[in-house]
């Protein structure tokens, strides 16, 4: 097992698309939450009379790395005008949380173990130790009274114990003190173990359940690989075995499982929660480095490139909650709604379509992500995925030039001081591979790399679209990690309103997509490979996307779901309704409206 070690802010800087995702983050609703959003705004974190749980420490969790990552001075200034009042504002005996003495019992400690993560990453950005010397008094604070019996782990905090251990891993990193070892049997005592629940995976239990809740199982896919080492346990690969269950069971075309809000199952009409998306990019990314099995690397590309942009809007203003891979509307349901248990405007993109919890958590995704470009084992470099970035250690930089995953052309320049080995990850999918001219058939590619001369290696390969089978028959298409789907053309209606004293108003109010065009097609055929059209500002644009894949297609009799009148049903009907037809299939991501999963108009 390859075990690799993370980069932080210091030494990692994105480049060029990847940048431009973060910029346009950073102009949009996570940059700027702190001045339209009550519960950030207002919050009891900062002394305010607002939410006082999960939200800062949610947002901060992304805006932090943002800020170091784009080294934006005034975001840099916010990101600690919150963490100065959050440590303010802690107690003597190291409680952290704006909770009262006499309300610690009550008060879910998953936020305890929230804001500790937060601390560490803004540690890990600032190197400022009255950081973490905070988050070890609030650890060992909450050593005591867990040890003590004057709270214990229930609901959020049982179901997400391991999450502390972010915190609790960097603390035994700088000093090994033997109550953050208890603290973690202690965690792991009184936490669920997933592995004991899946057999509640296995169908939609059309019930609100903690162990089968999305972000809880997206989060839990970590699980052993944060708290084996403190817990002196051996790394037993629980996540495959775990995710085989759900994969199976509630798996899509993007890398997901269905969760609306729970589990829910194989079909393309339920949706999966956007927490669950940012979460399971950051369990994969953690699970690659524990472990440097490449199947997770892959499975971050698929939910990276495909999942996340889908549910944020081009300006990253609006989101959704529920993403569906067969989504014909954005409209909200007159009655009940196609989710299991969500909301009838959960799918909308808006402030906080259904609930608040994305609004201020999706900002760790794409800051994260950009976190894992590169990471390190002694003098070894692991180019982990290959997006545009910058490393700069004291033994060299290396800048990677790519469009990658729109054009598969990795450039590296490198300039070592030392001597040092480069390892590039190769996609199973890539074919034709060369390396600067000559072709190769690696899956790792290793360069050793002398010190005092400049280098430049370019690295190419290509990928073929091809049919991917799902559940019922249908299929969906994908090209290397890119999942590619039929566009819906659709027109957008704008609602500005208040609600609960919270205001929705442009550019951050909500937004109805309604479909102009048909959906009801099969497949009858993919083009040879995707055209590449160039990047604009705008990635994962909705309006012109970077690459497109033509697809011939031939409409068929598709009914409305049962009850509804914007869901299309699970299934099609078998008869054909009209002659083929060429269409371009756009990237998952950048097609707001889309079919994903098509039957085949061949019978086979
Ligand atoms: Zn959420």
């Amino acid at each position: 097992m390859d075990r690799w070690e993370m980069y932080t802010t210091k030494e990692l800087k994105p480049l060029g698309w990847l940048r431009d995702q973060l910029a346009i983050q950073a102009r949009g609703l996570c940059g700027r939450l702190h001045e339209v959003w009550p519960d950030v705004r207002d919050s009891a974190w900062i002394g305010g009379d607002r939410e006082a749980w999960e939200r800062v420490p949610y947002w901060l969790d992304g805006f932090i790395p943002l800020a170091y990552l784009l080294g934006d001075e005034e975001m840099k200034r916010t990101a600690k005008r919150y963490v100065d009042a959050i440590l303010d504002r802690q107690q003597p005996d190291g409680w952290i949380c704006p909770c009262k003495k006499e309300e610690r019992a009550a008060y879910d400690t998953w936020a305890v173990q929230l804001i500790s993560k937060t601390l560490t990453v803004y540690w890990q950005c600032t190197g400022e130790k009255r950081a973490i010397d905070a988050v070890r008094r609030a650890m060992k604070n909450y050593y005591e009274l867990l040890r003590d019996g004057e709270v214990s782990l229930f609901n959020w905090g049982e179901h997400r114990w391991f999450e502390a251990f972010i915190a609790l891993n960097e603390l035994w990193r700088l000093e090994k003190e033997d109550w953050i070892r208890e603290l973690a049997r202690i965690l792991a005592s009184q936490g669920t173990d997933y592995e004991t629940q899946a057999s509640k995976w296995e169908r939609p239990l059309n019930q609100w359940t903690y162990d089968t809740h999305i972000v809880n199982i997206a989060m839990m896919l970590k699980e052993e690989a944060v708290t084996c080492d403190l817990l002196g346990k051996p790394y037993t690969d629980k996540a495959s075995r775990l995710c085989d269950i759900l994969t199976r069971f509630n798996g899509t075309a993007v890398g997901l499982f269905t969760g609306d809000e729970c589990l829910s199952g194989l079909s393309p009409i339920q949706g999966t929660e956007l927490c669950a998306v940012v979460e399971q990019m950051y369990s994969l990314e953690l699970l690659y480095a524990r472990t440097g099995d490449p199947k997770w690397a892959e499975m971050l590309e698929t939910v990276a490139f495909n999942a996340l942009p889908a549910a944020v809007s081009d300006d990253m203003r609006t989101h959704q909650y529920d993403q569906m891979s067969n989504q014909i509307a954005c409209q909200t349901f007159p009655g009940k709604p196609v989710f299991r248990t969500n909301g009838k405007e959960a799918h909308l993109f808006g402030l906080e379509p259904n609930y608040g919890c994305c609004t201020a958590n999706f900002g760790q995704g794409w800051p994260k992500f950009a976190l894992s470009a590169f990471m390190h084992r002694g003098e070894t470099v692991l180019s982990a995925v290959p997006v545009p970035s910058v490393l700069k250690t004291e033994e060299a930089t290396i800048r990677l030039e790519t469009e990658y995953p729109f054009r598969n052309r990795l450039v590296y320049h490198i300039d070592a001081q030392k001597p040092l080995k480069l390892i590039v990850r190769v996609p199973s999918f890539a074919e034709r591979l060369s390396v600067d001219g000559e072709e190769r058939n690696e899956k790792e590619l290793c360069f050793d790399l002398p010190e005092g001369k400049r280098q430049k290696i370019e690295i190419t390969f290509e990928t073929t679209p091809q049919f991917v089978d799902r559940p019922n028959g249908l299929k969906s298409v994908r090209c290397g990690s890119l999942v590619f789907s039929l566009p819906i053309p659709f027109r957008t209606e704008m609602h500005e309103y208040e609600r609960d004293g919270v205001e929705r108003k442009y550019p951050y109010c909500d937004y109805e997509l309604i479909p102009t065009g048909p959906w009801n097609y099969a497949w009858c055929g993919l083009g040879e490979k995707p055209a590449f059209h160039g990047l604009t500002e705008t990635p994962f644009s909705s309006e012109r996307p970077p690459v497109t894949l033509d697809a011939a297609l031939r409409p068929v009799e598709w009914d409305y779901e049962d009850g509804y009148e914007t869901v299309c049903a699970k299934r099609p009907g078998t008869a054909f309704a009209g002659e083929e037809t060429v269409r371009a299939l756009w990237p998952y991501g950048c097609a707001k409206l889309r079919m994903t999963e098509l039957p085949p108009a061949q019978k086979t």
